[in-house]
């Protein structure tokens, strides 16, 4: 029986993940709860999985949410609540944890991460900005305590599935699928008036709202080209990205004797978080399966960065190291809300990020303070740009 925290409980990787301890009530039991302001779904969810310990990030939320779960009758005792971002940082080290699924969204995840992999607890990773803001710390912490770090995000997920069994140094590309969203084929005429609206009609995968918006403007892929960079060992010059619109092939490996492995199968994020929780097993499912006969053609084309500057500036961002990456992720998390609140274009995001990597102080080898620092710094610049 493995005990899990889920972090993010509420958002689209939290709700699969219970999907799966559902389906497996034998494997899994949830011992902490964690969502950053939906409540009536967190004291749902709550009331289903009975853990032990539930945490609201948002602290102003705290007397509702202790009020909702009191009418708890009888049979079971009310779990403990908890309340705010040092709450969280403090449940995941709780000793009858022994997997930490990372599914918040954007910098808020660094932190209970970190104390996560110094707990030595194995960390499900969906956040990949935990990675994009501080890669290197994060590696050189999980060597040092031992803390598997396994992949959610469904590309890494499938490079981590071809690399079974495989030597990590016989590597010689990453081959990362992306969808190409929801303007693959729009002129960049028309993608100057796209409204969050329009980006928020995915075509192969429902996720959350940030992320949603990530994947139209392809920073999305530009973030997991970090994380690949981070997870695997690998330079970012050696890892492709390829535009596959039909989301089947979830991403390759292709190795130094030529051959490629890779994943495929039907779009589901409850296949790559049940093969976290399960590494090395494989659990059967009833996931729909991808019909290899109805597929007419699988396509690969190379992204177009005169359209989705967002990737060439991920690319630069790590290419510049330090903590760039760190002013990366800040100012697009500025001007992503800025874009879904109506207060900045979709072509502008990219103008805005590209501003503030160029304003903000660099720091070649940054520490934790120092991220912390950064990230607040490229906010206000990202902020003042709008
Ligand atoms: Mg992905």
């Amino acid at each position: 029986m493995k005990e899990l925290a889920i972090l993010g409980s509420t958002g689209s990787i939290g709700t699969q993940t219970l999907d799966v301890v559902r389906a497996y009530p034998d494997r899994y039991r949830v011992y902490a709860l964690c969502a950053h302001r939906s409540i009536d779904l967190l004291v749902q969810q709550a009331k289903e999985f009975h853990p032990e310990v539930v945490c609201i990030a948002d602290e102003s939320l705290y007397e509702q949410l202790k009020e909702k779960l009191s009418v708890f009758s009888g049979q079971y005792s009310s779990p403990k609540i908890w309340a705010g971002a040092d709450a969280i940082a403090e449940v995941v080290t709780m000793p009858s944890i022994d997997i930490v699924v990372a599914a918040m969204v954007g910098y808020a995840g660094l932190r209970p991460t970190i104390e996560a992999i110094k707990a030595g607890k194995t960390i499900a990773l969906a956040n990949k900005e935990t990675l994009v803001v501080a890669g290197e710390i994060i590696c050189d912490l999980a060597v040092k305590h031992h803390t598997p770090i396994l992949p959610v995000d469904s590309e890494h997920s499938a490079i981590f599935q071809s690399l079974v069994g495989e030597d990590r140094s016989e590597i010689e590309k990453i081959l990362l699928t992306a969808s190409g969203g929801p303007f693959r084929t729009f002129s960049l005429e028309q993608m100057k008036t796209v409204t969050a609206a329009d980006a928020l009609k995915h075509p192969n995968w429902d996720m959350g709202a940030k992320i949603t918006i990530d994947s139209a403007s392809m920073m999305n892929k530009g973030f997991e080209v970090i994380e690949a960079k981070w997870l695997f060992g690998v330079p970012v010059e050696k890892i492709q990205v390829l535009v596959h619109p039909q989301s089947i092939v979830h991403s390759a490996v292709q190795f130094t004797d030529g051959a490629i492995k890779a994943q495929l199968g039907a779009p589901d994020m409850r296949l790559p978080i049940q093969y976290a929780l399960s590494f090395p097993e494989r659990l059967a499912s009833e996931f729909p399966r991808a019909d290899l006969f109805a597929l007419k053609d699988l396509t690969f084309e190379e992204p177009d960065l005169a359209r989705f500057p967002n990737l060439g500036l991920a690319y630069e961002a790590m290419r510049r190291g330090g903590n760039i990456p760190c002013v990366l992720n800040a100012a697009n998390e500025v001007a992503n809300l800025a874009f879904r609140e109506g207060r900045c274009g979709f072509l502008q995001m990219s103008d805005v990020i590209s501003e503030t990597m160029n304003k903000a102080a660099f720091i070649s080898k940054p520490t934790y303070e120092n991220y912390v620092e950064t990230d607040k710094e490229a906010r206000q610049i990202a902020e003042s740009l709008l």
